[in-house]
């Protein structure tokens, strides 16, 4: 077999993760032998079923000052670039029926402790004066912090198209979408003019010698490349890759699906930021319908108490006519499927499931509920994490490998972190303080690992 190419740098995997690794790589490193290697068409596997929602929000200060920092790079591309990323900012809505909120709220004190700009406000007056609605979705001019709603006057002003039982809303400021696809795209063609690469091909083998010698086989045939240094950022298969210089990743695939449809009814206003309904349920069934599912081995869940967070937006901007809904209620550990539509979890009912679950916060898509959309469209992927829902970012415990992954459902958000971290790993840069919390290092860290086993939530959405 021969070999092609020498590379200072083989990036394995096209999706976001490995895009702006490369990117931070070739533009704040000054790299420019960099080679991305991967079988499909960039930003096409799991990158390409994001729902692009990004937020501040989580529950633990490390993952907050992880986001923010993303937030920033993102906001840094977005304004040199007259917005080529479409970023928006209109927040995330977290509403409960719960009228005693103290846990919520402590959740987001110990959250946001380290970022002095979040404070947390309360409006428990009927007046919406010291509260500013998201009128605008310019991220420039929302404002920062929280925003916590507990009056029902208040709510019901301002968000009068959810639910009437919502008593509390807690309104995350520094949130919204982005085009992840645009931002993939952006950073590529920053990568090409600085001298990074492409090529169409999928590991196979690496083998460790004074540089990494990898296998990889393209649409006609195999051949080796020399890399002085190796990024696994393969997504779904970042386990796989990781076996390959001989590391276990404690790693996990977990399937979760969304839909996005054509509210042709107007049921979701435009404005309306990205909603998530907190509360736990119980689907009500007619007896018919609950005989008939609890006989179904596969549907015999949708009788039993349901996680919250269920969730939905609109999508496209203010003039159009798009909404996504999500719920990540999978727990259920998959092998990855090389072709998504091979997922024996993508169940032709789950859009039906889902629009009902999200009534619950939405009522008016009651009007779906027995009529589906006649435009809509169902798609999922992994969500590939950690048991402590944290990412994997640094090095691999092999002299020379890197791994930027374990992106579960906050990638496209971290993607730029992500990237600028992974970089400053393999070019000796300026680490943040968080950075070994993000590495396979925090699992040396005993007290870490039994604080995040022990916490409550895992900011899994
Ligand atoms: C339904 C859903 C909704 C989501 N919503 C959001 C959201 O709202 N906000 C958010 O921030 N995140 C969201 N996410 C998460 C986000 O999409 C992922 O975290 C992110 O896309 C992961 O990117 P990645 O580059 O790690 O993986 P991928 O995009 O899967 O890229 C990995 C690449 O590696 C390649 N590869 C694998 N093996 C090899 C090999 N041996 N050789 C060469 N190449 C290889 C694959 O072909 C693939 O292209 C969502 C995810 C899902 C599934």
């Amino acid at each position: 077999m021969k070999t092609k190419e020498n590379v200072e740098v083989l990036v394995i995997g096209s999706g976001i993760a490995g895009i702006a690794t490369a990117y931070y790589l070739c533009t704040r490193y000054r790299k420019s032998s960099v080679l991305l290697v991967d079988p499909r068409a960039p930003m096409s596997f799991t990158s390409a079923q994001s729902g692009d929602n990004y937020r501040n929000w989580w529950p633990h200060p490390t993952m907050t000052d992880f986001t923010n920092h993303s937030i920033d790079l993102m906001e840094q591309i977005a304004g040199e670039t007259s917005n080529v990323i479409n970023m928006t900012r209109r927040g995330y809505l977290l509403a409960t029926r719960r009228k005693d909120i103290d846990d919520l709220i402590a959740g987001l004190h110990i959250g946001y402790q380290r970022s002095g700009k979040d404070s947390i406000r309360v409006h428990d007056a009927a007046s919406r004066l010291s509260y500013r609605a998201p009128d605008a979705d310019d991220w420039r001019t929302a404002p920062a912090g929280v925003d916590v709603l507990s009056k029902h006057e208040l709510i019901r002003q301002v968000f009068p198209s959810i639910s009437e039982d919502i008593a509390n809303v807690v309104h995350i400021r520094r949130g919204g979408d982005i085009s992840g696809q645009q931002l993939g795209q952006y950073m590529l063609e920053k990568i090409r003019s600085a001298g990074g690469k492409r090529l169409v091909a999928s590991v196979r083998s690496v083998e460790i010698g004074q540089r990494f010698s990898v296998e990889v086989e393209g649409p006609t045939a195999s051949e080796r490349i020399k890399a002085d240094v190796l990024v696994d950022a393969a997504g779904p298969f970042a386990g796989e890759v990781a076996a390959m210089v001989g590391v276990d990743l404690p790693i996990e695939n977990v399937y979760q699906q969304k839909i996005a449809f054509d509210d042709r009814k107007g049921a979701i206003p435009r404005r309306l930021p990205f909603a998530i309904d907190l509360d736990g349920f119980e689907f009500e069934w007619s007896d018919e319908e609950r005989a008939f599912l609890s006989e179904d081995a596969e549907m015999s869940w949708l009788i039993e108490p349901l996680p919250g967070g269920a969730h939905c937006r609109p999508e496209g901007g203010d003039k159009g006519t798009w909404v996504k809904l999500g719920w990540a209620f999978n727990r259920n550990v998959s092998l990855p499927q090389q072709d998504l539509a091979n997922e024996p979890l993508m169940r032709s009912e789950y859009p039906e499931i889902l629009m009902r679950a999200a009534t619950r916060l939405n009522p008016s898509l009651k009007t779906y509920t027995d009529n589906m959309p006649t435009r809509f469209s169902h798609y999922g992927g992994y969500y590939t994490m950690t048991r402590e829902n944290w990412p994997l970012i640094g090095p691999l415990g092999v002299d020379g490998a890197f791994i930027a992954g374990a992106l579960s459902g906050f990638g496209s958000m971290s993607a730029c972190a992500a990237g600028a971290l992974c970089a400053a790993w393999i070019a000796d840069g300026d680490l943040p303080e968080y950075a070994s919390q993000l590495s396979l290092a925090r699992y040396a860290d005993e007290q870490l690992v039994a604080e995040l086993a022990a916490a409550p939530s895992k900011g899994l959405l």
